[in-house]
């Protein structure tokens, strides 16, 4: 399974989120610290991007609407979001896990969505 695939998956079980957002504007490069510990480089990220916006209140869930707008869905994929197409997308693990995973929550985040992958 691809990082961002993993990445996404921790998020739609509600287990997973993004603490802290680093960007380097020179580089175009953003590091993204999650709550297991792990920091993910992503590249090429513009800065008008909104999860780089720290007003923004939303901006984890912006982060992973960032990641499926980069998904490269297959022909048969009905396009519900949660599948396992391509995410086109240049990243790098920095930093690995060092935090334990709490237990997926027992009403994901995104039953609707979740529901019309597995129908
Ligand atoms: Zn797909």
């Amino acid at each position: 399974m691809s990082l961002h695939i993993q990445i996404l998956r921790n998020y739609y079980e509600n287990r997973v989120m993004p603490l802290n957002f680093e960007y380097h504007e020179e580089a175009k490069t953003v590091d993204i610290e999650f709550a297991d510990r792990s920091v993910v480089r992503y590249y090429d990220i513009a800065p008008t991007v909104a999860f780089l916006d720290s007003r923004n209140p939303a901006r984890a869930r912006d982060f992973f609407n960032y990641l499926e707008s980069m998904r490269l869905h297959n022909l048969a994929c009905p396009i519900t979001g949660n599948c396992d197409c391509r995410i086109d997308l240049k990243a790098e693990v920095v930093l690995e896990a060092t935090r334990e995973l709490p237990e997926p929550e027992t009403r994901p985040l995104l039953v609707s969505q979740q529901s019309g992958v597995h129908t």
